[in-house]
């Protein structure tokens, strides 16, 4: 539930609301806005009595949110909320965003190559796998925690902003520390535990639509983040399993401006993962900020040939290079434009 404030609402007029709402048995969050503040009702699995709400002073309207996913809802916030990284960069206003990097980080030299490539065609973080969740156990499963000195080492040369996955509770700890985006990857989605320990880790999350998830658990997974109070959650379609085998995954446009309507988060499009063939990840990320996605995220390797997980699905940097300086006309095609990496290290 939503309790909206008139405009000029006192502060004390607010904090009467939050009150009552905590005298109740429930949790308030006043959210103060552009035009209103509003105070935010959750804590309740059904319809709440809003009769002793609507009569305070200062209360202009109530709205009863009727999705279940309440704060990641549109309904609960009609504006996008725009994810605002280091350096100025932002995810889900006018700019579009690209992160790229290689699967997994194998060694520095691939790192610090990988970094300066992808800065070069004009991304704007790095991302990589320290952490791999593999299919099997006796396949590479990344560097642990050296990948991510090699991650700080490669944001120091270049100014990339960092993006790495954890896989528990511990990664989360680790990688929050030094990252600027913690990945929550698809195999993870509904890891209800470790989605409240990473709405706790101060950081922006990346999280990735399961594999057989619907657009509305994907949302209610980032219910989870927001619960536990942060707001700085980037949504990440990836391709779903389906009967067909002629791609990875069946990368689902749609959701893009499905999400879109649905909740007021940034949503990026991974066609790596969502294609897993190296020639359909172009079309389909071309297709995908045609499609409104608030970025990309691509995999990218100095040799693609020589890749540990996933180079068959890894762009050569020169094919990346291309994609950006199409991704750039596409974006301003439709009001929007790529943000350009930060001058340090250049
Ligand atoms: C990844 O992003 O490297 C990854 C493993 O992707 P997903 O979780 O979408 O499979
Ligand atoms: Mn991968």
């Amino acid at each position: 539930m939503l309790i909206v404030m008139r405009h000029g609402a006192t502060a004390d007029e607010v904090q009467k609301v939050v009150s009552v709402i905590e005298e109740m048995g429930y949790q308030a969050t006043p959210m103060p806005g552009a035009q209103r503040t509003a105070v935010g009702l959750v804590g309740n699995d059904g319809r709440v009595d809003a009769s002793r709400l609507e009569g305070l002073p200062g209360v202009q309207e109530v709205i009863h949110v009727s999705k279940p996913y309440k704060q990641v809802s549109r309904e609960w916030r009609p504006e996008p909320t725009v994810v605002k990284l280091a350096g100025g960069v932002t995810v889900g206003g006018t700019e579009v965003v690209a992160m790229a990097g290689p699967c997994s980080l194998e060694t520095e030299r691939q790192v610090l190559e990988s970094a300066r490539v992808v800065k070069e065609a004009g991304a704007v973080i790095l991302r990589g796998g320290a952490w791999k969740p593999r299919s099997s156990p006796y396949s590479f499963q990344g560097l642990g925690r050296p990948g991510l000195k090699l991650l700080a080492k490669a944001r120091e040369e270049t100014g990339l902003l960092i993006c790495t996955e954890a896989m528990d509770p511990d990664g989360v700890g680790w990688v929050s520390e030094m990252a600027d985006i913690v990945q929550i990857g698809a195999r993870n989605m509904q890891n209800f535990s470790l989605l409240k320990v990473a709405g706790r880790c101060g950081k922006p999350i990346l999280l990735k639509r399961g594999i057989s998830a619907t657009i509305v658990e994907l949302l209610l997974s980032a219910e989870y983040l927001l619960a536990e109070g942060n707001y700085d959650v980037i949504l990440c379609e990836r391709g779903v399993r389906s009967f067909d085998t002629m791609t990875r995954n069946l990368f689902d446009l749609t959701a893009i401006p499905v999400v879109h309507k649905l909740s007021h988060l940034p949503i990026i499009a991974d066609p790596s993962h969502g294609t897993g063939l190296r020639d359909k990840v172009i079309p389909m990320a071309r297709a995908a900020i045609a499609a409104g996605a608030d970025g990309i995220m691509v995999e990218v390797h100095p040799n693609p040939e020589d890749a540990l997980s996933d180079g068959a699905q890894t762009l050569y940097p020169d094919q990346f290079t291309q994609l950006m300086r199409e991704v750039r006309i596409i974006a301003e095609a439709i009001g929007r434009r790529v943000a350009e990496p930060a001058a340090v290290g250049a």
